[in-house]
């Protein structure tokens, strides 16, 4: 695509599949990096070693002697374990015992400093590897530090002058709020909190990670060109709007794409009968297989609807939850829902199932085979999402034929085009406001047009003919990673903000801040 040669590309993620995953990031950083690397890119990724994913089952080798990561005013020894995504994409493990050797992935009192200690520790073993990596590319807050060293703790660190940032925003909504504390143990708390004069006072008295990689990279973008958009107003802003206004010359949208060899109904070995856009003759029997695994009545003629998420809020269950007595009692069809989340969406759905036992079925865990299961054996998939920076489920589903219902917000704007009966256009339903009659109604169209058994297969093969590979993205990230090593020398430094101490007194840097001038570029 162009002469310019082939980057160096350091991608951090805190999950990565297949080897600890709790949502949408877990799937990017298990597949973007292999289309980058297809595209010439020597890009390797970093996660942390907990203490679930075991170097046997996953042919880890140690590599590097144990090193030693500054931390606050101590020192952390980090251990390396290489491993590989696909072929040939490097993946690194950051190994401490004391931060990692747990159950889970997130949720304890020290996820500040678990994730702090592994970001350092990947800058460090670059270092150790002596592997000069020409971008970072960070993702979600977890690893937001980055771009605030880069100005910072690395600034004059000439192994690193040439290194610039990418920060890729997933979710706004989490966002690693912590105090103080959190920039001592990050070596930064000489430059204080940042106190932007466009934030919500309470914002410039908390260490915001999500906000200070919004601030500091070289550029930023988000998952889908309309989030991207959307996230500059206080509607989707989750309050870091006035920041990401101010820095829209450098933030852009890049659509996710899914995992082609993953999931692909032709190959999928977790399904009852494989199938292609050819031979849709052979997915019924995938229905019925999961008719009979959710203990619902096996009929072929009855819709049967899925939803695969995250049991909150931000997935519009509470408006799933509004209409399920209505849905149940007058929309002739069947209801799964996979999830987990919320205890409070735990017992509703639970006492609603108990109410319809043979009209929904409900599995709370997290469980991916039965997803793809239900991808390929679900007529439809639900997703009224709040916000949605991309969402995967519906790309997933139209991958396996599934026909996508959903709200028309961030990525799901993006690839759901309403179905129109009149022009015949369209490859699923969608609708515009957030309330559960818009849902209702999407939901009525969606069964009614099930029954023209002319016009359901068309829809189908709409969904399953679209293009949701990485490839078209992958080319567009590696253009970003060009924009932020060209942006980097212009990047402006934390001096252009106001930060201060907690006492309230100016820290070393103190100053005005300058606004962008360009218009948005998504
Ligand atoms: P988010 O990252 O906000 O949770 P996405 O739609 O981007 O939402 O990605 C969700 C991914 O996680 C999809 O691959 C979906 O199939 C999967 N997923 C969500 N919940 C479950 C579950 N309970 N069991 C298996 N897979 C799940």
């Amino acid at each position: 695509m162009s002469a310019q040669p082939p980057l160096k590309i350091l991608f951090l993620s805190a999950e990565v599949v297949p080897f600890a995953k709790t949502g949408g990031l877990a799937d990017v950083a298990g597949s973007l990096p292999k289309a980058i690397r297809a595209l010439g890119h020597d890009i390797r990724v970093a996660m942390p070693r907990y203490g679930r994913i075991s170097p046997e089952q996953f042919h880890l080798t140690p590599i590097l002697s144990p090193f030693s990561v500054p931390m606050d005013d101590t020192e952390e020894t980090a251990r390396v374990w290489e491993g590989h995504i696909g072929e040939d994409v490097p993946i690194y493990f950051i190994e401490n015992a004391r931060l990692f050797d747990r159950d889970g992935i997130y949720m304890y009192p020290d996820d500040a400093e678990r994730f702090i200690f592994f970001s350092r520790a990947a800058l460090e073993m670059c270092r150790q590897m002596n592997w000069r990596p020409d971008v970072i590319h960070c993702n979600d807050w977890h690893t937001a530090i980055v771009p605030n060293w880069m100005q910072t703790a690395y600034r004059d660190d000439p192994f690193f002058k040439s290194t610039a940032t990418l920060y890729t925003i997933h979710n706004l909504a989490y966002q690693g709020v912590f105090g103080y504390r959190v920039l001592e143990i990050a070596g930064v708390a000489e430059y204080g909190f940042i106190a932007h004069p466009d934030l919500a006072p309470d914002l410039n008295d908390v260490v915001d990670l999500m906000a200070r990689g919004i601030l500091f990279a070289d550029i930023i973008n988000t998952v889908s060109e309309r989030y991207a958009q959307e996230i500059l107003t206080p509607e989707f802003g989750e309050r870091l709007d006035p920041i990401l206004r101010d820095r829209r010359d450098r933030l852009f949208g890049v659509l996710n794409g899914i995992d082609y060899e993953v999931y692909n109904p032709a190959t999928d070995p977790h399904i009852a009968s494989r199938y292609d856009i050819r031979h849709l003759a052979d997915r019924p029997p995938n229905k019925a297989a999961l008719q009979q695994e959710a203990g619902l009545p096996e009929r072929p003629d009855v819709p049967l609807i899925g939803a695969i998420s995250r049991l909150t809020d931000q997935k519009g269950l509470d408006i799933i939850a509004e209409i399920m007595d209505a849905w149940m009692q007058h929309l002739p069809s069947q209801f799964i829902l996979l999830g987990t989340g919320e205890q409070r969406y735990h017992e509703l759905f639970a006492s609603l199932h108990n109410r319809y036992p043979d009209r929904m079925s409900l599995f709370l865990t997290f469980n991916a085979p039965l997803a793809q299961r239900i991808y390929a054996g679900s007529d439809m998939l639900l997703m009224p999402s709040r916000a949605e920076p991309c969402g995967l489920g519906q790309m997933i589903a139209m991958r396996y034929g599934s026909v996508p219902i959903v709200r028309a917000t961030g990525g799901l704007a993006d690839t759901v085009q309403d179905y129109d009966p009149r022009t015949d256009e369209g490859n699923g339903f969608s609708f515009g406001p957030y309330d559960a009659m818009a849902l209702y109604t999407a939901l009525t169209r969606a069964v009614e047009t099930y029954k023209y058994q002319d016009v359901w297969p068309k829809l189908m093969r709409r969904g399953m003919r679209a293009d949701f590979s990485w490839e078209h993205s992958a080319r567009k990230y590696v253009d970003l990673y060009y924009r932020a090593v060209a942006t980097k020398h212009g990047t402006r430094r934390p001096e252009e903000y106001g930060v201060m101490h907690p006492d309230g007194t100016a820290g070393r840097m103190g100053g005005g801040k300058q606004n962008g001038s360009r218009e948005v570029e998504v």
